[in-house]
């Protein structure tokens, strides 16, 4: 089941595709830069997922329930670790589900999504065998919710992995695309200072463009 990673290459981690979904920028600011600071919603996830980083697996109901799994993509360079995965029997064979614990509930962007359905592309390619389907379980409504992996999800999960790859290549952070609640709920709102740093952005293609226009 392990996949072996390009050795010149460091892999990406599977979280920072729910960044990258989020936010490139805060994405290339936590991968790249290395800035990290905790707020309120940071702090809650470390807490849910204290209990799950512990590892374990146990049988029930024919179910293989593994905590802690570690995941690996080649094709994608992805590497990460898994909150859980459910291993099901099926005609032919277990059949891989992934189950990923959130704080808060069910969000409007996809970024949650986008992170369970990277963990999904990475079992495909270690077991060989479809993950159609799994589950994000938010600490706040406590319930499960199910996550299709339908075409659209995974090209917006692959769309994310290939722009986090091209940022950190290039080793530039992309400026700021300030976005009112998003950047109210981000922990590096202070850091990245959004509007003071896309003012000036603005104003240099606001003068190109009008350079463009005036130009004969
Ligand atoms: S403050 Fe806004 S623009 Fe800056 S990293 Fe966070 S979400 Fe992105």
């Amino acid at each position: 089941m392990p996949v072996a990673l390009p050795a010149d290459e460091e892999p990406i981690p599977i979280s920072a595709v729910q960044h990258a979904v989020y936010c490139l920028r805060q994405a290339a600011l936590i991968h790249l830069e290395r800035l990290w600071a905790d707020n309120r919603f940071t702090a809650e996830g470390d807490v849910l997922h204290a209990v799950a980083d512990k590892g374990g697996s146990r049988k029930a109901r024919g179910v293989r329930r593994v905590l802690a799994l570690p995941l690996a993509s080649k094709r994608l360079n992805l590497a990460g670790v898994a909150d859980l995965v459910e291993f099901a029997p099926g005609p032919d064979g277990e059949r891989a589900f992934p189950v990923e614990y959130k704080r808060g509930k069910p969000k409007l962007h996809r970024a949650d999504e986008a992170q369970l359905c990277a963990q999904a592309l990475c079992l495909e390619e270690m077991t060989g065998r479809p993950v159609p389907e799994g589950a994000l379980f938010y600490a706040q409504t406590k319930r499960r919710v199910t996550v299709p992996f339908d075409p659209e999800l995974r090209a917006l999960t692959e769309a994310a992995v290939a722009g986090l790859a091209a940022a950190l290549a290039s080793g530039s952070t992309p400026p700021p695309t300030p976005h009112k609640s998003r950047c109210r709920a981000c922990s590096l709102l202070e850091l990245c200072r959004p509007e003071t740093v896309a003012r000036p952005v603005r104003q240099w293609r606001d003068r190109m463009l009008s350079r463009a226009l005036e130009a004969p």
